[in-house]
């Protein structure tokens, strides 16, 4: 797959699944905006770790927060003629038994995860329906399809984003934007790296496959989805789970 002369906004990509996708983009000649919240030193870390580290520009903001979306986009209308992929990488999880889930832990991973990814599409079809090309992947969740028991918020903000692709999709269609889901399954990450062993090993044998995934196993599915080779897939959703 081929992304020479194209720019890719990975939100999240300086650690975890989204680092390994703006590796992977960078590898394909993509020029990478990726994005990140707060944390410079692996932003920068990662950065510096890449062969064609010039390839990859960082902007530093929080997807949930309206006003620095805005000005995300501003900056990148001033800098980028065009974006030609958004993958809305960027997560959180905060779980607890929906019995004692507080409020703050239900709007901090909606606002991240779900608010963060209508803001960011807003932005991005509205510069994709000008050049009339597009390619937008949300990072959900097998959660967001089968639940997991102290995920509700979690599970609601990623079944939030496989419905927010599918409708997005029917009214950008038209426009040649394809909007699309991939469905991790459990991918060693920091995310989950606050797993209790005993879990980890329950887990594990739950899969299919008997081991979690690799960050590159799921940017393998992102960089199809994003490319020309899936020109007429849109509003679906593609499970990297190992079979759960
Ligand atoms: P991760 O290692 O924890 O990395 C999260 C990334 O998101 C970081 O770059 C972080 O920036 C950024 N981020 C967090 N909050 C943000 C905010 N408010 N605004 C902007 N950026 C923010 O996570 P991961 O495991 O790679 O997960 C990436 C995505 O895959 C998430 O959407 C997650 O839900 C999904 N997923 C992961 C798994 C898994 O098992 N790992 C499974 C299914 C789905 P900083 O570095 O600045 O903090």
């Amino acid at each position: 797959m081929n992304f020479h002369n194209q720019v890719v906004v990975v939100t999240g990509g300086t650690r975890g699944i989204g680092a390994a996708l703006s590796t992977a983009f960078i590898d394909a000649g993509a020029t990478v905006i990726a994005t990140y919240a707060g944390n410079d030193d692996r932003a920068q870390t990662f950065k510096a770790t890449l062969e064609e580290g010039e390839r990859l520009h960082l902007k530093k903001f929080d997807v949930s927060k309206k006003d620095q979306v805005d000005l995300f986009w501003k900056e990148v209308d001033q800098e980028y003629e065009q974006i030609h992929v958004l993958v809305n990488n960027a997560g959180i999880r905060k779980d607890n038994i929906l019995a004692s889930l507080d409020e703050q832990s239900w709007d901090d991973v909606l606002d991240i995860n779900l608010k963060g990814t209508y803001l960011m599409c807003q932005g991005a079809v509205l510069k994709m329906m000008k050049s009339r090309y597009g390619r937008i992947v949300n990072m959900s969740s097998i959660g967001g399809i089968l639940g997991l028991a102290g995920q509700s918020n979690y599970a609601a903000s990623k079944a939030g984003q496989i419905a927010l692709a599918k409708t997005l999709s029917k009214e950008v269609g038209k426009r040649g934007i394809t909007v699309n889901c991939v469905l991790p399954g459990f991918i060693e990450t920091e995310l989950i790296s606050d797993l209790p062993e005993a879990q980890v090993k329950e887990y594990k044998s739950q899969v299919p496959m008997k081991r979690f995934g690799k960050p590159s196993e799921v940017a393998d599915a992102v960089l199809f989805l994003s490319s020309d080779k899936a020109s007429y897939i849109t509003g679906a959703t593609v499970e990297v789970s190992g079979g759960l």
